[in-house]
């Protein structure tokens, strides 16, 4: 399209109320080509939509309509904290009141049967990302002038039938972006739309598997080929080990496709698994920051990585045969000898099992390693 267009997706924390989305809309509005816009639900909602499931399953019907009343209530809540005026409430409260309507009506379908599929929970999931890319796109409107267009990733995002993990339909996704978001990207507006969400060759909602709107942000930049997808989280980019359960972990400032990747498949939480896959058939270069702090210097995924020996990340996975730690990086042959029993080994990688007494111990060592190689 010789444009350059770049996408963003805001994780669940970025856009947990007014304040938080805010502070994205910002990062959006502080770049010139930030052309779409992918949101997660707020926080805790898709869980929150998970309980309204099990509750009318166990026959609860009173407690599951209770609680999307508060999930009403909140989103209504994060609507007037983003513009209070008459028409704009009125506005947000029929949005909503339309959307938890349907929720309203699956909780109603599930308790009567006592039983709800994996195609219900798909149709349930939606609401959250519905109702939050709503909220944000009117907060994105009203802080810049370009065009705000909300549009429905179920038009363009194709899976196939798998409710739950929906297999994602490349060239159906790129001819149906061809449709529905090329045409408006050339007229200068900014796109939100929702992340995790699509459907299948009969209509009906899917989802891509829980965390799945990095996947869908990586998805629709290489559909539109755009010159860089950045995914913005709660943490200032991919680290040396998750920061959230050790303290000494450091960012890393460059990781190719393969080693984030392989990050992410061993148990790296930051980035959903598969992101990276369209990304690396494109070539198009990822950044992984923090809402919060976006000055930080955040993550780059691309396929240049000046080369760097040794490991450089550290995943954890707890699988049915035990404790897997695995060091990611290059040229990871030079490890021979470590005191640890390897259980498989890829070109970035080597994974190890762990008894769980040993757990910390191996752990702290490991970490140290990829520290001493920083
Ligand atoms: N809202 C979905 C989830 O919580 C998808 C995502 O946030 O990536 O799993
Ligand atoms: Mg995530």
């Amino acid at each position: 399209m010789g444009v350059v267009l770049k996408v963003a997706k805001f994780g669940g924390s970025s856009v947990k109320d007014a304040e938080a989305m805010g502070r994205c809309a910002d990062l959006v509005c502080s770049q010139e080509n930030l052309s779409v816009v992918v949101v997660s639900a707020t926080q805790n909602t898709t869980n929150e939509l998970e309980l309204i499931a099990g509750t009318a399953k166990e026959g609860q019907l009173d407690k599951a309509l209770l609680l999307v009343d508060h999930l009403r209530a909140r989103h209504c809540s994060i609507c007037s904290d983003i513009d209070a005026s008459p028409e704009a409430l009125k506005e947000g409260e029929l949005f909503l009141e339309e959307i938890l309507k349907e929720a309203k009506q699956l909780a109603v379908e599930i308790s009567e049967k006592r039983k709800y599929s994996k195609k219900d929970m798909d149709a349930l999931y939606c609401l959250g990302e519905r109702m939050s890319s709503f909220l944000f796109s009117k907060l994105l409107q009203l802080k810049t002038k370009k065009k705000v267009i909300l549009k429905d990733a179920r038009k363009f995002i194709r899976t196939d039938s798998t409710f739950g993990a929906g297999v994602a339909q490349v060239d159906q996704i790129s001819n149906s972006s061809k449709k529905e978001l090329i045409p408006d990207l050339a007229r200068d507006v900014i796109i939100v739309t929702q992340g995790f969400i699509g459907s299948d060759s009969d209509g009906a909602t899917t989802t891509l598997g829980r965390e799945g709107s990095d996947y869908s942000a990586t998805l629709i930049g290489e559909a539109i080929d755009a010159s860089e997808v950045q995914i913005w989280t709660d943490v200032e980019g991919v680290a040396t080990f998750d920061p959230r359960l050790i303290d000494n972990t450091r960012f890393i400032p460059e990781l190719s496709y393969e080693e984030a990747s392989t990050l992410a498949l061993l148990g790296a939480k930051v980035l959903y698994p598969k992101t990276l896959f369209p990304a690396k058939r494109k070539g198009i270069p990822v950044f992984v920051g923090s809402s919060k702090n976006p000055k930080a210097e955040g993550t780059r995924i691309h396929g240049n990585c000046v080369s760097k020996k040794g490991p450089r990340g550290l995943s954890f996975l707890k699988n049915s045969e035990g404790n897997l730690l695995s060091l990611v990086g290059d040229e990871l042959g030079s490890l021979e000898g470590l005191p640890f029993k390897k259980v498989g080994e890829s070109s970035v990688s080597v994974s190890y099992l762990i008894e769980d007494e040993n757990l910390d111990k191996c752990l702290k060592e490991l970490h140290e390693l990829v520290l001493s190689h920083f």
